[in-house]
């Protein structure tokens, strides 16, 4: 029975590390370190190897099949990983509670109950809510949400394949199949984008899910300790009096009495940091106006700029609004003052029919044009709360200013 679990417990410690290669290894900023190594093993040399193998032995017919099968995981929806996600949570729980709760207090036990049913109730709100799909019908709605910035987003995109107005901050998710209104990113685990109508259920899943499983590593290192105290009577919570090996010894004998315990506390003391790491970047985002989505535009931008190739110019607070592509009012409390674009020559635009007036200046770095989404962070907390009252006390002050650009966001394209 303890062999089953252990190698249970080591199944789901391989798959979590799996997932966190999975996301993270992709990253830039990791390129260089072991987990990007890892990351391309698994993802370029051991599939290129599996080919060649089976080009030998199935004339590819084998692979063929395969690819087929992820381009459906990868292009369709489907709830393969929310399925893993519950079970990874129910299993655990499953695992965990039954011999933890006669050693749990009280008070301890209401916490649990609490702090366990939290993150089913916002993945289910996180799932189930309209993420802010864009029809025809409410159409006019989203394009009254945020006017359009001239820098990331120019009024006058049609979507392809719904054929409608983009609307400034939206974009086509490709999985969903829908245009969606200020997108963030599509989410495997929700199985669905994270948009308008969800961003702040998807925040409040991260958020319980990083208390859940922080509390359960407290909570099961404390339940583990008064286990020790009972062998060892003068053991500490930090075992100190006791030399290294002594230390690790304790430990292991203690994980292999209480192996779902353990288990369980490892895995969630190995997965708090992905939680709060993700939920970090959100908030990061969050703080500095902007999205996944449009990070990752504001990353392009960035590269356009080092190269030269990006200028700007004054937008008049009175221009002329060509209302078959733009709204004339919109509930954001403020307008572009700049149209930024870029040239194919790095020499300034002539002559394009491009809106604007004065002289066109070139722009070497993302802090120099303004972000109009970004209007501090409360406001644009605010906005993601409480989308629908949140400028109401604006309205009297008028135009307020606006900061500038994130600085070359680091994890695009996470989550
Ligand atoms: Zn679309
Ligand atoms: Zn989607």
């Amino acid at each position: 029975m303890m062999g089953t679990l252990q190698n249970v417990a080591i199944v789901v410690l391989v798959i979590s590390f799996f997932t966190f290669v999975a996301f993270f290894g992709r990253l830039p900023a990791l390129r260089n370190t072991p987990i990007g190594t890892i990351h391309r093993i698994i993802w370029l040399h051991i599939p290129r190897g599996l080919r060649v193998v089976d080009q030998r032995l199935t004339q590819g017919r084998l692979s063929a099949s395969i690819s087929k099968l992820a381009h459906t995981l990868w292009h369709d929806r489907h709830p393969v990983v929310m399925i893993f996600f519950i079970l990874l949570l129910s299993v655990s729980e499953i695992l965990f509670l039954p011999p933890a709760w006669a050693m749990l207090s009280t008070t301890r036990k209401v916490n649990a109950v609490f702090i366990l049913t939290l993150p089913y109730l916002f993945l289910y709100a996180a799932a189930a809510s309209d993420p802010g799909y864009i029809t025809p019908e409410n159409h006019s709605h989203q394009m009254a949400l945020y006017p359009y910035d001239f820098t990331i987003f120019h009024p006058g995109q049609t979507c392809r394949t719904c054929h409608l107005l983009k609307p400034a901050r939206s974009k086509h998710c490709s999985i969903c199949k829908r245009c969606v209104a200020k997108m963030d990113h599509h989410c495997i685990f929700i199985n669905g984008c994270v948009g308008y109508g969800n961003h702040h259920y998807f925040l409040l899943l991260l958020l319980t899910t990083a208390f859940l499983t922080t509390y359960a590593t407290y909570i099961g290192f404390a339940i583990l300790s008064d286990q020790v105290r009972i062998q060892v009577p003068s053991w500490t919570a930090w075992g100190s009096g006791f030399t290294w090996s002594q230390y690790a010894n304790i430990w292991a004998w203690t994980l292999q009495e209480h192996t779902r315990i353990g288990a369980v506390t490892l895995l969630c003391l190995l997965t708090s940091p992905l939680v709060w790491g993700l939920l970090g970047y959100h908030v990061y985002l969050i703080w500095a106006g902007t999205t996944t989505n449009e990070s990752m535009k504001w990353s392009d931008w960035q590269a356009e700029m080092t190269e030269g190739f990006a200028f700007k110019r004054e937008l008049p607070s009175d221009r002329q609004k060509d209302q078959s592509i733009e709204l004339a009012w919109t509930r954001w409390p403020v307008e572009s003052e700049q149209i930024v674009v870029r040239t194919e020559d790095g020499l300034p635009p002539r002559g394009q029919g491009l809106i604007g007036v004065g002289e066109w200046q070139r722009v070497w770095k993302l802090a120099d044009v303004e972000n109009l989404y970004d209007l501090g962070f409360w406001d644009n907390f605010w906005d993601v709360f409480w989308p629908r009252y949140g400028f109401h006390h604006r309205a009297a002050n008028g135009n307020q200013e606006t900061r500038s650009c994130p600085t070359s966001p680091a994890g695009a394209g996470v989550g």
